[in-house]
């Protein structure tokens, strides 16, 4: 038990490092068990890991009756536990890391995570902690202290009920619930965005998710109102964006971007005081941005782009540096390949000539000179025979009133809906643009070959994130900043194990991306997460559940990534 833990510390005080060894185990405490998974080698490699075990939970029951409750009670102890850390550890007590706790508690969105874990009758949590040392020399009663006092005092300020609040769990375990709630009543309702009224979407700088302090609240014009029934919090009512086709227009600089970025992260759940916690939109709605420089492998694009010079073969395209037309082309059709439904488009991050060719430039530039076929003759198509919808922020231009069904104007922060005003500027003004379409959208399936990811360096398997933006797979590196619904690194850790887990199992050049994201998704909805570490890694590093779409779009990213065309 403990007892033998504060000897070992007293014994090991002052030795050398690699004494830390010896503590490795597992140690009964009054209403816990700490269990000493790993050690770190010196004061400055990654500090060592640890599980707390309670098989006494003391939260109530109610709160743990399902799923969703679970994971939002999960990640509240793990915010509290946080919290309780920058508390009761007052910076670092020797070299390196030492004295430092951490945990995976993640940022305004609530996500499934393996750092802490809760049902009835178990709570497991997990942390990283810097052994204290002076150089290369134990520090023993800073160990003692770390061990025996401040962690049990944190682990009593977030693991017992009686400690925590109660009326602020409850209240993110009901936000949580009524998120997922109005995300299962979108599709019923034919919507593929609710914005609650009085949301608070800007953010308080470009590196910060904290909400802006003074922002104007989210106030929806009268034609998109609806309410909804929550089962936690009443009726509430908001902004519901149809299906179909919508533009968000208006000035620069009135909140077109921060609309639809509010309305990217809504495939999240949000925590209480974010500001963004009842925005909720389509799971399956993936943004799309033009990527230049990125690479491609054998995606049909052939329905955006058709005989470019030199003629390439478009419907299994492939490329070690994408133009901004093409990247953004492939970024929509290996979203429509694994299951999106919902496309997000903003004009500051789209290349204008995929989103739009004008009636002058269609006299001036014919057809066959021009390989692309823009996004605004295909919109249309997509939602009414693949229901397919997009949002799209477009101050820019006009000529996608020809296709819209809502417009929404931003003034100074504030929507309204403009539809009516969009169609009779329409009449007004007319235009004579052709379409240019020759065939109809479609693509060819593609299906990965075997063997083509490596996550081995050498001997050594290599596989994690390194920040949220990049994965390491054996001698690659998978740049990911453009892939903006990762919002966590351990999301990105999850991604790289994912693609180890599905390389043997699943990559046989039969199965299509399609069937092998299904089954991905549905091995990781029945085993857990942990499931996806590779085999030996008994506890793995902090996860959380990413979605199929951006594990998709690390697999397309990879460059040793090979399919081949399986209609
Ligand atoms: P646009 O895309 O229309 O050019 P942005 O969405 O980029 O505009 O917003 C411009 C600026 O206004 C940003 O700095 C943003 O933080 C701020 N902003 C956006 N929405 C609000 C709001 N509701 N209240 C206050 N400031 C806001
Ligand atoms: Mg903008």
């Amino acid at each position: 038990n403990y007892k033998q833990l504060q000897k070992l510390f007293g014994m090991i005080d002052g030795r050398g490092y690699k004494n830390y060894n010896e503590i490795k185990g597992i140690y009964k405490f009054d209403f816990f068990t700490l269990e000493i998974l790993h050690v770190q080698r010196d004061p400055f490699a990654s500090p060592s890991l640890i599980r707390i075990l309670m098989d006494e939970v003391t939260f109530p029951r109610e709160l743990l009756s399902n799923h969703g409750r679970k994971i939002a009670v999960a990640d509240y102890i793990g915010r509290v536990f946080n919290k309780s850390i920058k508390k009761q550890v007052q910076g670092k007590t020797g070299s390196g890391k030492s004295g430092v706790i951490s945990i995976d508690s993640g940022g305004p969105e609530i996500l499934e995570r393996t750092s802490v874990s809760i049902d009835e009758s178990s709570l497991e949590i997990r942390l990283s902690v810097g052994l204290p040392a002076k150089g290369r020399r134990i520090l023993g009663k800073e160990a003692k202290k770390l061990f025996l006092e401040i962690l049990p005092r944190i682990i009593t300020e977030s693991c017992i009920h009686d400690h925590v609040d109660a009326e602020d769990l409850r209240e993110h375990v009901f936000i949580n619930e009524d998120s997922d709630f109005i995300r299962n009543e979108l599709k019923k309702r034919g919507i593929v965005a609710f914005i609650l009224d009085g949301s608070v979407l800007p953010r308080m700088s470009g590196i910060s998710e904290e909400p802006l302090e003074g922002a104007v609240k989210f106030k929806t014009p009268e034609s998109l109102l609806i309410s909804i029934e929550t089962p936690n919090h009443g009726t509430l009512t908001g902004m519901g964006i149809p299906e179909g086709v919508t533009l968000v227009v208006g000035g620069g600089y009135h909140g077109k971007s921060t609309l639809l970025n509010a309305i990217e992260r809504g495939i999240y759940n949000h925590r209480y005081g974010d500001g963004r916690e009842m925005v909720v939109t389509d799971p399956n709605a993936v943004k799309i941005r033009a990527e230049d420089g990125r690479r491609i492998e054998g995606v049909d694009i052939s329905s955006f782009i058709h005989d470019p010079p030199l003629n390439k073969d478009t419907s299994k395209f492939s490329s070690e540096n994408a133009s901004g037309s093409t990247s953004q082309a492939a970024n929509i059709m290996e979203a429509i390949e694994v299951g999106a439904d919902l496309l997000l488009f903003d004009e500051d991050t789209s290349a204008t000539n995929f989103m739009i060719r004008d009636e002058r430039m269609q006299k001036l530039v014919s057809k066959d000179k021009e390989p692309i076929t823009p996004f605004i003759d295909r919109v249309k198509e997509l939602r009414n025979e693949h229901g397919i919808s997009t949002i799209m922020v477009m101050g820019g231009s006009g000529d996608y009133f020809e296709v819209a069904d809502t417009v929404i104007m931003m003034d100074n922060y504030v929507p309204h809906d403009v539809t009516e005003l969009a169609m009779d500027v329409r009449k007004e003004i007319p235009i004579n643009r052709k379409i240019e379409t020759s065939s109809k959208f479609g693509y060819k399936k593609r299906c990965p070959l075997s063997g083509c990811l490596k996550p081995f360096k050498g001997k050594r398997l290599k596989l994690d994130a390194r920040g949220k933006t990049m994965i390491t797979f054996g001698n690659e590196l998978v740049e990911l900043s453009h892939v903006e619904q990762i919002v966590d690194t351990s999301q990105t850790r999850a991604i790289a194990y994912a693609m180890n887990y599905i390389s043997p199992k699943y990559l046989n050049g039969e199965m299509s991306m399609e069937n092998i994201m299904k089954e991905l998704k549905k091995d990781i909805e029945t085993n857990g997460l942990d499931y996806l570490a590779p085999s030996g890694r008994k506890y793995p590093n902090n996860l959380s559940k990413p979605r199929i779409f951006e594990i998709a779009a690390a697999l397309n990213r990879i460059r040793t990534f090979k399919v081949r065309s399986c209609q």
